[in-house]
């Protein structure tokens, strides 16, 4: 069986706390999961050096342009990040936020586009898993 994770991110991809605040937060965090029955394997703070993309593992299906409504597709999606990243990688990260879309020509950023699945860009997240 995998591992399921509750990732909380702050709504600036660019933000990050100091760590005492952090710590605070997972704190918080843990204690939503510490009633009668509840249960939490881990909490814990992640700090990126980078913008990283914060996922939806496999519920992600398809991204959307939000201006024209066209699917641009997982394909497309992975490309821009590969090339934002600096080339293959499994932790897509971005430096630059301005994105040219391929169907209007739009420019955006990857947290404007439109997702099936939730997901974020940050360089923190509390991260709790089970
Ligand atoms: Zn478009």
């Amino acid at each position: 069986m995998s591992d399921i994770y509750i990732r909380v991110i702050p709504d600036d991809p660019q933000w990050q706390p100091t760590a005492e605040a952090a710590e605070r937060t997972v704190e918080y965090a843990a204690g939503l999961f510490a009633g009668p029955g509840d249960h939490v394997e881990l909490v814990k703070p992640v700090f990126y050096d980078r913008i990283m993309l914060i996922d939806a593992g496999q519920y992600m299906e398809d991204v959307f342009c939000p201006r024209c409504d066209a699917a641009l597709g997982l394909d497309w999606f992975w490309d821009m990040l590969r090339e934002e990243s600096g080339g293959l990688t499994v932790d897509p990260t971005i430096g630059d936020l301005d994105v040219t879309l391929p169907c209007c020509g739009c420019l955006l950023t990857p947290p404007e586009l439109g997702f099936e699945a939730p997901i974020g860009f940050a360089r923190f997240e509390v991260s709790a898993m089970n």
